[in-house]
This record gives C-alpha cells, structure tokens and sequence, in this order.
C-alpha cells in the first residue's frame, strides 16, 4: 500500500508537469510525457495483481480493495482532467501538420479518443447527463449481476433415489453427494454452477431431470418477481443508445466498435449473416442426425434443448471413440513445453534457457531467458503451470513489465503465463489432456505477442490490440497441436517413447469438427441477439421476450420453451463487457483459421510466412489499424472459407 500511495503522488506530479508547462503544447512534451507518465505505478500495478491473480492471501486481497477506489480516482482525475484535455486538444488539432509516424499518429488518436470518449467535448450540461447516466448504468448492471447470482444460487435440486443418477460420472455424483452433505443434506445435490449443471445435461439419463434443470437454468431472471431483469434489460439497452447519441455515435454498437478491428454495426451483421448462411446447412444436417440418433436410441420423437448435449455426446462417443486416458500418455508436460519452444524455433529463431537467477513468487514458477538467433536477449518469460491454493481457475497469459523504447533503449519484456494442469506425484509425471495441450499453446501464442514486440510506445506494444484481434496470435498457435509434423516433434509416450500414432492424431481432428455447424449457429445466436440489443435504436422495443424471439428466427433449431428468456441471465453482454462483442469469439476464429492457412500453404514451419507473421503482427502490437496489419500480412482480407473448411462445413 504505501508503494502503491508513492506511485501514485508521484504520477500526479508527472501529470501536473504536463499540465501546469509552460511551454506550448506538442507531441513529445504533452502526448509522450502523458505517454511515458505513471511508468512506476504501472509496474507496481502488474506486479501486484499479477500476484493477486496467482499467488493470493487475505493481506493481498485486502490490499487489493483498499487500493482499487484510489486507483480509479486516480484516472478519473486524469481523464476528467480539462487543462490536460486542452493540451490533447491542441496536439490533435495541428496533427496534420506535426509529420507524425503511423505509431505516433496511433498514439495521438488513442491519448485523444480515451477523453473524447468519455465526454470532454461536451458542455457542462451534457457532461452532467453523462455522469447520470454513467451512474444509472453501473447500478443497473450491478443490479442485473446480483439478480443472475441470486437466482443461480437460489435454485437447487435434491436427489434422494440413486436411479435417477444414473449415466452420471463417478466424480460428478460424488461431488453432488459432498455438495448434499456440506448442507446437511441426504443424497445428492445438483445446482445451476456449471461444474454441476453441465455434466448432469451431458449424461444424465433421466429425461425430466434434465429438463427439470434446465428449464431452471433458462428462468434465470425471468419469473416475474423481484429477481427479475426484464425491465432492467430494457433501461440498460436505452441508456447506453441514449449515451452513445450524446457523444455523437448513432448507436451503442458504433460507440464501441470504432475501436474494434470491425469497426462498422454493418460490418459485423454481415459477417454474422454471411457465417449464418453458410453454416445453417451443416447445422440442419447435424441437428436431424442427431434427432435420429435420439430416435432410434430412446424413441425421442421431438428433439428438445435438454436432449442435445446428452445425445451428442452418446453420438460422439458412438463415432469417435476418443477419450483423454488414450491421449494423455504422449502429452508429458515436460514434453510439451518442450514442444512449444521448438515450434517456436523452428518458426522464429527463438531460443529457451531455463535460468535460477532471477527472483520469483513461488518455487513452482519456471524462469526462462528468451534470446533469438544473433543471441541478443527477446525477453524474460515465468511459467507457471500448477494450482495451488490462492490461485485463480483458468489459464492466463500476463506480462510484469512491457516492451518500449525510451531513450534509445529498446526495452525487453518480462512475460508470464499461468495454467492450472495436474500436478505430477511421486508415480506418475504431469500427463496433459488434449485440452490442456491446446491450452498451453493457446496461452504462448499470447505470449509470442508479447515477448516479439517492437513498438516505441508501451501502451500499443504487444498484447495491447484492439479486442477482436488479440486472440488471432494465439489461436493461430493452437493449429500445430493438430499437425503430424509438429506432434512429431514432441508427442512421444512418456514410457515407451513411441510417437503418437497417426490414426489418434485424425480422430482429433475429426471429433474436433464434431458438430460444428450446431455450435455455429448457437455462437452467431448470441452475436445476433447482441447486435439486436445495441445495433439499433431500442426505444420502440417493448417486450424482452418477443424481441428475443425474432433476434433468434435464422438461428433456431430447438423449439422455443415458453419459460425461458436468454437476455435475463445474458451476463457477458448485460454486466460484462462483451456488449457489441459476442461476435469477436467467431471473428477470431475467421482470422486464425484464414492466417493458418497461409502456413498450411507454404508448409506449416515456412521461414518466410512465419518472417512475414512476426514482422506484420507479432512484432507490430497496436501501432496500426489491425485491418491494415493483416492484410499486409495476408495479402487480402481475411475470409471466412478457411474457417469453414476446417470447421467440416464446407467441402474442402
Ligand atoms: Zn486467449
């Protein structure tokens, strides 16, 4: 904390320097000196949740709330900050004239937009309204989160004849029996938390439990009492069209996807229409394959929603038959590491050397010296790869320090990432599922983005890209975990030390595309029904459920169910910050399938695309709009082809 009060005192004083100059404004004097102020409270606010992140205890956490309130008060006085935005202004009001580089104009546009954006253009009574509504809004999402969580707590359902468990996993009933007992319950416990909800809609056999919760589950948000958010959907959506309007954008969607690869409402409907199109034919033959699998299985006249993931995954296990236990015996994770650093090699000159010089915050943590092939150094990278306690779920990528370049010096990135994969015993080594393979690659894809940045500027360095275009570095790194030539390299048996055969690694490739264009369809659902919230103006929408209902008419599969409303409990766009950017998940995939296929091309370790990747993207961060970026890399726009034909949706 008090590290935290002396950053932040002496951010103020670098800040005041900027304003109080007197010296006319300019580009190195208002924007850089903005640019390059707060350097030390940056670092400190890494550091710090980073940590918070994976390696937590009370003090942390405490410190955490106590710091957050100063942290935000601290940019809202810079962003509210008029004599500053006056200087902003003046710079970007002579740009043309001031012969800035593509980074420099990038930069200029940004520090502008990020008070521009938030109303310091308006007039005194307008900026008035936008606070209010700025106030009215986070309450309203506050609201509607405490809303889902209550609803999703306050349902549980109590199972106390064991036939009705049956088709459940063994670890799923003993969870749902430790859940019963935690609350004094006899029997089993199933609630709508997804490690419970999931699993029961994926195997258990007992056609009206499943519906039972998942009815429950669509309800969420929805029953007419005081838990309900119909009407606080409504006042979200109109508030943020009316917010929109008053700083001059037409509607909600505009407002956040001029700073989005899309740019244009336009442009993702159509991209979302175009997916629709051609994924819609797929999807119909999936959907009655699959009801004729139900049928002859169960007598399932009538597939219903509650039946889809359990009869896939009875059809799944029918076709492939493909279980983690046969994988993860050539996925070591000392192996694997193994392998990701040398596809990395091979791809870009990288070279790994574990070192025990430098600090870290946990014995776990890996340290590695990252230096390319004329030795100099590319950056320090820390791997973190097992849970423990005080350690956030998931898997993450982060960086303890940015690239820049400051005073001639090119400064070089600390990069971290974080996974939680099972731990080795004294037996057996740490055996990766398939998942987790692709997840380790996922994550070091991100990685790569960091650690191969070469920007001046630290806030356009590296991983700092618009929203729709940070996850084409990494999930362009997954595509190896799916080539025999890469597998080869690393994919060995951690007893015998046999290759993974080849039929294992199609049976990948096939299940991966099992179901596609059902997925699709659901994915676009959302992003459809996203735009319709705030691509347009929502004043004349009147009804939660009808308007949902006709957002839904291209993408239906399932017959509607009466009770349900999807917008109640529509967290990632309603409270998250997802709002205009459900389709970022599909654009994603466009973009790396369409990128990969560059590689596949040329050969998948092709010196020159993987030259031409790292130059154009890797190395570029946000300098450039990231249109621009990868078409210089790809030649052309990305398109959706590559996508499908990986996908199983469109021949190949
Ligand atoms: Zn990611």
């Amino acid at each position: 904390m008090p590290a935290f009060k002396s950053a932040i005192a002496s951010a103020k004083t670098e800040i005041d320097a900027i304003t109080n100059s007197l010296e006319k404004p300019s580009f190195a004097n208002t924007i850089e000196a903005l640019e390059f102020s707060g350097q030390q409270l940056d670092r400190i606010s890494s550091i710090f949740f980073n940590l918070n992140s994976a390696e937590t205890n009370d003090a942390i956490q405490k410190i955490a709330q106590d710091v957050s309130p100063l942290l935000s008060e601290f940019s809202n006085d810079i962003s509210l900050n008029e004599d500053l935005f006056k200087r902003v202004k003046a710079v970007q009001d002579m740009k043309e004239s001031l012969n800035l580089t593509v980074e420099q104009t990038t930069l200029l546009d940004k520090k502008y937009k990020s008070f521009s954006r938030n109303g310091a253009n308006l007039s005194e009574e307008q900026k008035k309204k936008l606070r209010e509504i700025d106030k009215q809004l986070s309450q309203l999402k506050l609201t509607f989160g405490e809303n889902v969580l209550a609803e999703t707590n306050n349902f549980e359902m109590l199972i106390t004849n064991e036939d009705e468990l049956s088709g459940l996993p063994e670890g799923t009933m003993e969870a749902a029996k430790q859940l019963a007992e935690s609350k004094d319950k006899d029997g089993w416990l199933f609630t709508l938390d997804y490690p419970s909800y999931i699993p029961f809609m994926t195997y258990a056999d007992n056609r009206m439990l499943r519906k039972k919760l998942s009815i429950a589950a669509g309800k969420k948000a929805f029953k007419g009492d005081k838990l309900d958010n119909q009407q606080n959907v409504l006042n979200i959506a109109k508030l943020r069209f009316e917010r929109a309007q008053l700083l001059g954008y037409k509607t909600h969607a505009h407002f956040v996807l001029e700073e989005r690869m899309a740019k244009t409402p336009q442009k993702v409907e159509a991209f979302l229409e175009d997916l629709l199109t051609k994924a819609k034919p797929a999807a119909l033959r999936e959907f009655s394959e699959l009801q004729e699998f139900a049928k002859s299985m169960d007598g399932i006249e009538q597939l219903e929603k509650w039946d889809s993931a359990y009869y896939a995954e009875k059809l799944k296990q029918k076709l492939f038959d493909l279980d983690d236990e046969k994988l993860k015996p050539y996925f070591k994770l000392e192996n694997v590491i193994k392998g990701v650093f040398l596809v990395s090699n091979k791809l870009f000159g990288l070279h790994f050397e574990e070192i025990t010089s430098i600090d870290k915050y946990h014995e776990d943590v890996l340290t590695y010296k990252v230096t390319n092939s004329d030795g100099r150094l590319v950056s320090i990278l820390y791997a973190d790869f097992f849970p423990r306690e005080g350690k956030r779920n998931g898997a993450w990528m982060t960086s303890y320090k940015p690239q820049y370049v400051l005073k001639g010096e090119n400064e070089r990135p600390h990069i971290s990432i974080v996974c939680n994969f099972t731990k080795p015993t004294k037996s057996k080594p740490s055996l990766l599922t398939f998942n987790e393979v692709t997840t380790l690659f996922h994550e070091f894809g991100h990685a790569l983005h960091g650690m191969l940045a070469n920007t001046t500027y630290p806030s356009l360095s590296g991983t700092s890209v618009f929203w729709d275009f940070v996850e084409l570095p990494s999930q362009v790194f997954e595509n190896w975990c799916y080539e025999k030539e890469a597998l080869e390299l690393f994919a060995t048996h951690y007893e015998t030390g046999v290759v993974i055969p080849m039929d294992l690694i199609q049976k990948i490739k096939d299940s991966s595309a099992f179901h596609e264009g059902m997925q699709t369809l659901r994915q676009l659902s959302f992003g459809l029904l996203d735009m319709s919230w705030h691509g347009i103006d929502p004043t004349s929408i009147l009804e939660v459920k009808s308007h949902e209902l006709q957002a839904f008419e291209g993408t239906n599969l399932f017959p509607d169910v009466i009770e349900n409303c999807m917008s109640t409990s529509f967290s990632h766009i309603f409270q998250g910050g997802y709002s205009s950017g459900y389709y970022s998940y599909k654009w994603a995939e466009v973009l790396d399938a369409d990128a990969f296929e560059f590689f596949q091309e040329k050969g998948i370790f092709d010196k020159g695309v993987a030259t031409n990747f790292v130059e154009n993207v890797l190395s570029k961060g946000g300098i450039e709009d990231p249109m621009v970026l990868y078409k210089r890399f790809r030649g052309k726009e990305p398109r959706p082809d590559a996508l499908l034909k990986r996908a199983g949706l469109i021949e190949k």
